[in-house]
């Protein structure tokens, strides 16, 4: 038997409410294709009615005159009702973005440890007094930035969701999140958890509806002074120029096209182990995914040929299965699109060795899926090796010593992440330091660590999330100077 169809509303000032238009948007389960919501889409006008909310919110409401107890309680009330939610959420995302439940389960845990990560700075991080050159005392206060707008991609929905609202919250703002118009559930359910933790209503606001009417009313709204975006270049590149016309605040997480290096002398079973997951979790639908993969030639053939056979034993199935290892692709078009780039890899003279194929058993037939990838002979030149598939395909290329490794790392418009893989740490502190990335890992291909700084660098965004650097994003410094004659 299906589940039932959940239906779902705007979530604005504590209220949940039908779009002004009645319009709602229907959200089909990417591993089977049955419909699996129908979410209220909101336009311009409720856009509009979201940041007055959030404005008188932030002026006239009790967030900001909380205590810092107060506020961290809240937060942490947060965060407990996500744990004790976890597998409601962590279904709901599967069911949503197709993702293997395992992976839904991590991205809940992440969620919950964002609030309560971010619920400790409360009462801790302050400004600062400095020692001034002249009689009297100067002292910094963090203040609030006011009203923040949050957008959000559909790949990693309820984490991203997280760690933007729990910063801003910390910094007391009041927020509107804007998430995918596919995969706005669990932003939804967070909504209405923060409310139950006692969320003072409008302070957090969750409005889905199309980026080109709903996100941008939102970036161009001028009672709205920070937007923290997440998404595609192509996107972030439209934000940034709508902001600069009344100066707001932007943070920019982008595309990338990380370079995973594996040298010869690397630990063999976690190098292969890494340039699969690193490039597969997910189905490949990550900013960080190292999709492509810089090999040592004396061990190219070597290591190609084992990570062909890890690639083509990677478990395809139902996200809800703790089998499954790789899910479907999102929607039917990115699969489109993600398939296009496989027959451009093929024109360009790339050899698949491993996938390449949209699976043809029927019990994939109403799915999303394709096969994880693997090309080999890839030159960094090819479109493959330079845009940003988002999707599970792999890029093989070799690389004859350190120097042209880093030279291959950085030929890319992207600067996101990377991995290094060796057993000579010095070498690892060359090329971490050499490659022009904004986070790298050495020997592991996970790098996101909620209490360490995330973000890239050249087209792959502005600013930083997560850890205590998120904080200078969602707060101002106010500079201020006693003049005291006797001090
Ligand atoms: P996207 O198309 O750029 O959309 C991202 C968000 O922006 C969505 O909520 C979208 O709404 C909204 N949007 C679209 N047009 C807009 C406009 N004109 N004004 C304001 N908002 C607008 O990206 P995506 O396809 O969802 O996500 C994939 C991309 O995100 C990839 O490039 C990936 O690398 C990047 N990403 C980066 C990071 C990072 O931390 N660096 C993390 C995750 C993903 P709709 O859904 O309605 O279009």
């Amino acid at each position: 038997m299906n589940n039932p169809i959940l239906e779902k509303k705007l979530l604005i000032d504590g209220k949940q409410i039908d779009a002004s238009s009645g319009k709602v948007r229907q959200l089909m389960n990417p591993a089977n294709g049955n419909l699996l919501a129908e979410v209220a889409e909101a336009g311009v006008e409720d856009m509009n009615l979201a940041v007055e909310v959030a404005h008188r919110a932030f002026y006239e409401g009790p967030w900001r005159q909380m205590n810092s107890r107060e506020r961290t309680s809240i937060l942490l009330k947060i965060s407990q009702l996500i744990r004790e939610n976890a597998d409601e959420l962590a279904r709901l995302e599967s069911n949503n973005v197709g993702k293997p439940i395992r992976e839904s389960e991590d991205e809940v845990q992440l969620a919950a440890n964002c609030f309560e990560y971010y619920a400790g700075v409360i009462n801790k991080i302050g400004g600062q007094t400095i020692p001034v050159a002249a009689q009297g005392v100067s002292m910094t206060f963090r203040e609030p930035i006011g009203v923040c707008g949050l957008i959000v991609p559909w790949n990693f929905p309820i984490a991203i969701t997280s760690w933007k609202i729990s910063p801003a919250l910390a910094m007391a703002n009041t927020i509107i999140v804007k998430p995918a118009s596919q995969t706005p559930l669990t932003a939804l359910r967070i909504g209405e958890i923060a409310l139950e933790a006692g969320l003072p209503e409008g302070v957090l606001n969750i409005v889905p509806g199309p980026g080109s009417a709903a996100g941008e009313a939102l970036v161009k709204h001028p009672k709205v002074r920070k937007i923290s975006f997440t998404g595609s270049t192509e996107i972030g590149t439209q934000v940034m120029k709508l902001a600069a016309d009344d100066i707001k605040r932007v943070t920019l997480e982008l595309g990338g096209k990380s370079a995973n290096i594996v040298f010869a002398d690397a630990d063999r079973e976690n190098a292969l182990s890494g340039a699969v997951w690193s490039v597969l979790g997910n189905a490949g639908q990550d900013c960080c995914a190292r999709s492509r993969l810089l090999i040592e030639a004396s061990i190219y053939d070597e290591f190609l040929s084992e990570l062909s056979s890890l690639f083509k034993a990677v478990k395809l199935g139902d996200p809800l299965s703790t089998e499954t290892e790789m899910g479907p692709l999102v929607t039917a078009e990115h699969r489109k699109l993600v398939y296009g780039y496989v027959e451009t890899g093929i024109k360009e003279g790339a050899e698949i060795i491993a996938g390449g194929q949209i699976p043809d058993d029927d019990k994939f037939s109403a799915g999303n899926f394709l096969q994880p990838t693997l090309f080999s002979q890839v030159n960094n030149n090819m479109i493959i090796a330079q845009e940003e598939i988002f999707g599970p395909v792999l890029c093989a290329i070799p690389f004859k010593d350190e120097e042209e490794a880093v030279s291959i790392a950085n030929r890319s418009n992207y600067g996101l992440s990377g991995s290094v893989w060796t057993k000579d740490l010095q070498r690892a502190l060359r090329v971490v330091k050499a490659v022009e990335t904004g986070v790298i890992s050495v020997n592991t291909g996970h790098s996101v660590h909620m209490e360490a700084p995330f973000g890239g660098v050249k087209q792959s965004g502005v600013g930083r999330e997560l850890g205590l650097a998120a904080l200078d994003h969602y707060s101002d410094l106010k500079s201020v100077f006693f003049s005291l004659p006797d001090i």
